[in-house]
């Protein structure tokens, strides 16, 4: 059997004496699109932050295409390893409040990680950047300030900057939570799309209808640990958790 394309053993994060992550194992094969479901508070944003290195795992291994990723700690902090650089770089990460650099137009956007972490000679850089940026229908507005575009062109501006680095894994986390609702369904048809073109995930939403029929597995967590875990069909139709079953109805009613 091929080697899942990311996966977490045993992960626990806590802050001080609050242990918000209790122990989650979680693993994607390539092409998966696992959705992460939950009440606020419940380590969402924990577990994908923790995934990508932005927070420090209390403890728990990672592994990226069944490689365990190796980090060094000095005085609590990530020590900033080429080895550590690399695996940030293969996984791409969108953000709900899209992090554009405001002074920077949207090819500049996408084009900056290209040629600051990958090295990438300009000409390169430029070229799967505007590639990155027709794939999510932006091409067009390519020379546009993050101020002079929508909600829903900023977000695909960021998802553009996520795919440009051909990642291994994306993760999006509620990518459409902070859009006007006129502007939520073209950010989910870009992922649809890359989802339905192989891209592996992880997927914080509370777009219930979007996560059903997107997903490939759904887990919903409660309390920092996962409480149930499957298809979409049976996390959403028929949960064996009463607390899952209660916040699919309280989202979809
Ligand atoms: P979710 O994304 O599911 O809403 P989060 O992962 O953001 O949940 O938060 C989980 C819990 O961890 C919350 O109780 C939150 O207050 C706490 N938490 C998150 N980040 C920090 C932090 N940097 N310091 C202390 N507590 C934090
Ligand atoms: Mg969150």
């Amino acid at each position: 059997m091929p080697a899942h394309q990311i996966a977490v053993e045993g992960l626990h994060k806590s802050y001080g004496q609050i242990e918000v992550l209790k122990g989650i194992s979680l693993a994607a094969n390539k092409g998966e699109v696992i959705t992460l479901i939950g009440s606020s508070g419940s380590g969402k944003s924990t577990l994908l932050r923790c995934l990508n290195l932005l927070e420090v795992p209390s403890a728990g291994q990672l592994f990226l295409e069944g490689q365990s990723i190796k980090f060094q700690l000095r005085k609590g902090e990530l020590v900033e390893t080429n080895e550590l650089r690399l695996y940030r770089a293969s996984l791409g990460m969108v953000f709900q409040s899209f992090n554009l650099w405001r002074h920077m137009t949207a090819v500049e956007n996408v084009t900056a990680p290209l040629i600051h972490v990958l090295k990438l000679p300009k000409a390169e850089a430029l070229e799967r950047a505007e590639q990155a940026l027709q794939t999510v229908g932006l091409f067009d507005r390519k020379d546009h300030y993050p101020s002079q575009l929508s909600g829903g062109q900023q977000q695909r501006a960021a998802i553009a900057r996520a795919l440009a680095i051909e990642p291994k894994v994306l993760l999006f986390d509620e990518p459409t939570s902070a859009l006007d609702p006129e502007l939520v369904t073209e950010v989910l048809n870009v992922i649809t799309a890359l989802a339905e073109g192989g891209a592996t995930m992880l997927l914080v939403t509370h777009e219930m209808r979007f996560a059903r029929d997107v997903s490939s597995k759904v887990a919903f967590l409660e309390a920092g640990k996962i409480e149930e875990f499957g298809l979409p069909e049976q996390v959403f139709g028929a949960p064996n958790s009463e607390r899952c079953a209660r916040f699919v109805s309280s989202i979809t009613h």
